[in-house]
């Protein structure tokens, strides 16, 4: 028996009845979120900074977040047993490459639903569902990862933050650092050591902690964009019902690297999907500029960064497709994921020095959309970082193509 988990009642008619999975139905379902977001995305909403880092964004996301929530579409592609519509993996790009090209901002919720909310229904209990998932997708209540720590980054399996098991508490005391979103959550998806174990990746617990309670001290850090987009989480003995432990205690490490492997394609994807969008707005702020006389249609920067920016931004669309396709047909994405996260994330930041090159003093002066770049541009130096680094992913590929580890 299926249980209705998100309410409906908002959903488009042209979404819930594009049941069908041949390419007609998927034209409709696509031609339904693209009039849909005609509909309910202000003007005034979109495009507004690729980089998605202006605090003032973060109520936008947030309201946005909902429409799309209420209205289905952030779970079309969920399984019908937890409220989705169990919808393909055609769709679930569709409703993605819409909202990019409508130049739509990213929901509040978007790391939590592509990264939690997946591992939460492979690994969480119905009453999780229930209890967890519909104020996920409606925006009611605001997530955050609490996975890094001070001295566990890359290396997640030297997480110390301690959680005792006390009755049928789970009493956590620790640091997490490098949160984002911590100051705006509800609620905190969080990694904690139980048990000591000679197995490194043993004796890890995954856990959904409340967020709102005087043990749980949320510092802001500000990023070099000049936003509070992440905290530092000091936890002196906050606490969470054990009904909150996801799966069996000590055994979080496989559901981290599960949602991990989520987090560097599928949960990027809305971003990813952007490198294009940003590339189509690049072409024509170069047009207009060669057309001004401030540009050479001979300078070899420009030419060749714009050849190749298209083609990464082709190739990084068809990474996301296939991670995504792999994903709905219920294979490991792991390998694709890491190449996915590499190629996209470097790609971007290759962008950003092109859109330097073709705007100029407006890249840094603030001058119309000279400022919004210029955020943007900063923050892709975080984006061959979180979601696991480069160095890391390089790793996980080299052990795919079975290469000796290093020393
Ligand atoms: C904008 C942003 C948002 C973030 N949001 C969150 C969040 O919401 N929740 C959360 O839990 N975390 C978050 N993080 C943290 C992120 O996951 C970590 O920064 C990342 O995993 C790297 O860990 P670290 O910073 O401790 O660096 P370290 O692990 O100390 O790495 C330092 C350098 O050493 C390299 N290195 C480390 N180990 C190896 C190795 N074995 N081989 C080769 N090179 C290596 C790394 O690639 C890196 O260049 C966020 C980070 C950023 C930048």
């Amino acid at each position: 028996m299926s249980i209705m988990l998100i309410d409906n009642a908002g959903a488009t008619p042209a979404a819930m009845a594009c049941e069908n999975s041949d390419t007609g139905a998927d034209t409709a379902f696509r031609l339904a979120i693209r009039s849909w977001i005609e509909e309910n995305l202000p003007s005034d909403w979109r495009g507004r900074s690729f980089g998605a880092t202006d605090e003032s964004l973060s109520e936008q996301r947030r309201k946005f977040g909902a429409l799309l929530g209420r209205a289905g579409w952030l779970t079309a592609n969920w399984p019908t047993s937890v409220g989705g519509l169990g919808a393909s993996a055609a769709r679930r790009i569709a409703v993605l490459e819409e909202l990019v090209a409508a130049g739509a901002p990213e929901p509040m919720n978007s790391n939590s639903l592509g990264i939690f909310a997946p591992t939460l229904i492979k690994y969480g209990t119905p009453d999780q569902h229930r209890k967890f998932l519909p104020d996920m997708v409606t925006h009611n209540a605001i997530w955050c990862q609490g996975f890094s720590e001070p001295e566990a980054g890359s290396d997640l399996a030297a997480i110390s933050t301690r959680g005792e098991i006390v009755g049928d508490q789970l009493v956590i005391t620790g640091q997490k650092i490098w949160t984002s979103y911590a100051h705006l959550a509800d609620f905190c998806y969080i990694l904690v050591r139980t048990e000591r174990s000679e197995k490194r990746h043993s004796g890890l617990t995954l856990a959904i902690l409340p967020m709102h309670q005087d043990a749980v001290d949320v510092r802001p850090l500000r990023n070099i964009a000049g936003t509070d987009e992440f905290c530092e989480v000091f936890l002196d003995g906050a606490t969470t019902p054990m009904t909150n432990i996801v799966g069996e205690p000590g055994n979080g490490w496989s559901m981290a690297m599960y949602a991990l492997s989520q987090e560097r394609s599928v949960g990027l994807a809305q971003r990813s999907l952007k490198l294009r969008a940003e590339f189509t707005a690049l072409a024509e702020i170069a047009g207009r500029e060669l057309t001004e006389g401030n540009l050479r249609d001979n300078d070899p920067i420009l030419t060749g960064g714009m050849v190749d920016a298209y083609v990464r931004s082709l190739v990084t669309t068809s990474m996301v497709r296939r991670a995504i396709d792999l994903d709905a047909a219920g294979k490991d994405i792991g390998t694709v994921a890491a190449m996915a996260k590499v190629f996209w994330s470097e790609s971007h930041q290759e962008q950003m020095g092109l859109a330097a090159h073709i705007l100029g003093s407006d890249f840094v002066s603030g001058n119309g959309v000279g400022s919004d770049w210029y955020r943007a541009s900063v923050f892709t130096r975080a984006e061959t970082i979180y979601g696991g680094t480069t160095q890391i992913q390089r790793n996980v590929l080299a052990r795919s193509l079975g290469l000796p580890k290093g020393k």
